[in-house]
């Protein structure tokens, strides 16, 4: 198995290969018309050894983690946990980040979903 593959198991508790790419993840996303690939795509990808072009993608910093995929996966499937396991394995990668919330523009703290702003500061503060 790819090192990713194992590293982004390992992470998110969830066995990649159990998704059998029926979309209806994506289809009950309530992000999706922001993100640059489907949420079962990053699975897909993630199963053909292509996790990289998962790590590069906007989707995974657009996930709300609102759960809604996890309800709706026939198959068990925890996305919102492979997300987040994505993002952990980034921000592992580049080391200790800080958000100064006093350099975040307001216009930016008025628009951004509140979830998006708590699991920022969560992970970087
Ligand atoms: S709902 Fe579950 S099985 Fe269907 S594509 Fe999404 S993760 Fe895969
Ligand atoms: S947890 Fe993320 S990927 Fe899943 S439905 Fe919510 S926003 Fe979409």
């Amino acid at each position: 198995m790819n090192e990713l593959l194992k590293k982004i198991e390992e992470i998110s508790g969830q066995n990649l290969f159990s998704c059998y790419q029926c979309g209806k993840c994506s289809a009950g996303c309530p992000m999706v018309n922001e993100m640059d690939i489907l949420p079962n795509q990053v699975i897909r990808l993630a199963q053909i050894g292509l996790s990289e072009k998962a790590l590069n993608s906007k989707t995974i910093w657009l996930c709300a983690s609102c759960y809604t995929c996890e309800v709706r996966c026939p198959r068990g499937v925890d996305l919102a946990k492979v997300m987040e396991a994505l993002r952990q394995i980034i921000l592992r990668q580049r080391g200790k980040i800080f958000t100064d919330i006093e350099k975040i523009p307001k216009k930016e703290i008025e628009e951004l979903p509140q979830m998006c702003l708590i699991s920022n500061f969560r992970k970087t503060t």
